[in-house]
């Protein structure tokens, strides 16, 4: 990328030097051949009217003001007949007259009155007018050496020759130093970038001075500490899964070796023994089933299928299946549900939803053992709140942020030790969130956690829905 910033940079100022070059060389040289003219023309005008005798001002010589001109203007004049006689003249003809009158007569062509005409080549530019002096005609030819303007136009172009590699050779030390500065910063970001794709999660990425780059920096520092939580956790979680699985899997075979070697023929044992094996082989069921649910509901395998359904009824249904634990285990569950409640949902989404509330609440409640669950109608905001309490350790503000996120688990000791993913949650928000239903928790410290779902309520009849 250097190289190429360096090119694109390097070739953007020789496009700019060549054009301001050529420009230059351009009307240098055509600025200087107009001037030439623009001059010769003035003298041979000027002349002209004196010889011709239309300068009523001019009382002088011919001779002494074509010298003075000569002087001054460093041209040669030469007044010639038409035979090619020079009677009057500046500098003394040349051994190449004979050359030069020819030129002027096949030029002008025939002595024409009010003839002028201006030719010549890039070192000799001639002025030739037909005029009558004594009666006679004759031609005036001023010759007008352009080889000293020739030269100082070239040396001029030298300089500007000279100018422009200079200016390039500092354009592309420049552009050099410039497209560093640029790529160094990118080179840095794109090496640290490589060692955390090798899984180096302490590298820094480093704030640059472009703000664009700064701001690239930024981001991919967050993504690295997100990149980081997420690894860590999955590391978490399969220390902790491989833990969960390997308990009821040791369980399940010790049993099933006892009920075979010891207590086969024993009835009593045999039960209580095969039972354990059910409960661990649950365990294990409802383990997997979690993790399975948590990667197919945030890989939105599993869309949602909603329908109205009858909230009341529903959780009445659910909170049956708790029931075995108020015999079993002595929980206390309080129930207080109004009646008639409808809702557009999907069922079985929302299952797992108030299932894992509920439980969570079983799990985390304290020592009293009691779980408080309410469903109430909120008709002025045409809502139906689901509201799970248990009278647990509850949870930090600081842990709020944190019990959604996937595989989180709090290291808080609880009144019993539960064995948990860390997913249940996580399953919770994502199927909320598909339902675009608001959903939280309220907890203090030490006096428990009310977690809650708010249902839209809807008719009873599937097309009509409650505003
Ligand atoms: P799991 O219960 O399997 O650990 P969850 O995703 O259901 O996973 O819960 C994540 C964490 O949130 C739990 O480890 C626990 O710390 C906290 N939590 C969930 N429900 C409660 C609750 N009712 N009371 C206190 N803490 C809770």
């Amino acid at each position: 990328m250097q190289v190429l910033l360096w090119r694109y940079f390097a070739i953007f100022t020789v496009l700019i030097i060549a054009v301001v070059s050529l420009v230059c060389f351009g009307v240098l040289g055509n600025a200087y051949s107009a001037q030439a003219r623009d001059r010769i023309t003035t003298i041979g005008r000027g002349l002209t009217m004196i010889i011709d005798g239309k300068n009523s001002q001019f009382t002088g010589e011919v001779g002494g003001e074509m010298n003075r001109y000569a002087f001054t203007e460093g041209v040669d004049v030469f007044l010639t007949g038409t035979d090619g006689q020079a009677f009057i003249y500046t500098t003394e003809p040349s051994d190449d007259w004979d050359s030069i009158f020819s030129e002027l007569n096949s030029t002008v062509n025939g002595w024409t009155e009010n003839r002028a005409v201006i030719y010549g080549s890039s070192s000799m530019l001639n002025y030739a007018s037909c005029v009558t002096f004594n009666g006679e005609q004759c031609y005036l030819l001023v010759r007008y050496p352009m080889y000293i303007m020739t030269e100082s136009v070239n040396s001029m172009q030298i300089y500007i020759i000279i100018i422009a590699a200079v200016t390039i050779i500092i354009a592309f030390i420049i552009s050099y130093i410039l497209a560093q500065r640029i790529a160094r910063p990118i080179r840095t970001i794109s090496e640290t970038a490589t060692r955390m794709a090798k899984g180096d999660y302490s590298v820094q990425f480093a704030s640059a001075e472009f703000e664009e780059l700064a701001q690239l920096s930024e981001s991919l520092n967050y993504a690295k500490d997100e990149i980081k939580k997420s690894d860590d956790f999955q590391k978490e979680l399969l220390a902790n899964v491989s833990h969960d699985l390997r308990t009821p899997l040791t369980m399940i075979k010790a049993y099933a070796s006892m009920v075979k070697e010891i207590s086969g023929d024993d009835p009593q044992k045999r039960e209580k023994h095969l039972q354990v094996i059910i409960d661990e082989a649950d365990r294990l069921t409802g383990l997997v089933n979690d993790i399975l649910n948590a990667s197919k509901v945030s890989a939105g395998l599993s869309e949602l299928n909603k329908k109205v359904f009858n909230l009341t009824e529903f959780i009445y249904g659910i909170m049956n299946k708790f029931d075995y634990l108020q015999e079993t285990s002595g929980y206390k569950f309080y129930v207080d549900i109004d009646p008639n409640l409808y809702t557009l949902a999907d069922e079985e989404k929302i299952y797992q939803v108030i299932y894992n509330l509920v439980s969570n609440a079983v799990n985390y409640t304290g020592a009293d053992k009691c779980v408080y669950v309410s469903l109430k109608d909120m008709p002025e905001q045409s809502r139906i709140r689901f509201a799970v309490r248990d009278t647990g350790k509850g949870i930090s503000d600081e842990e709020k942020e944190h019990i959604w996120d996937r595989y989180y688990r709090s290291k808080d000791a609880h009144a019993r030790p539960v064995k948990g993913t860390g997913l249940g949650l996580n399953i919770v928000k994502i199927i909320l969130q598909a339902h675009n239903f608001d959903f939280g928790v309220n907890s203090v410290k030490g006096e428990g956690s009310t977690f809650y779902v708010d249902f839209p309520e809807v008719s009873s009849n599937p097309d009509e829905k409650i505003n």
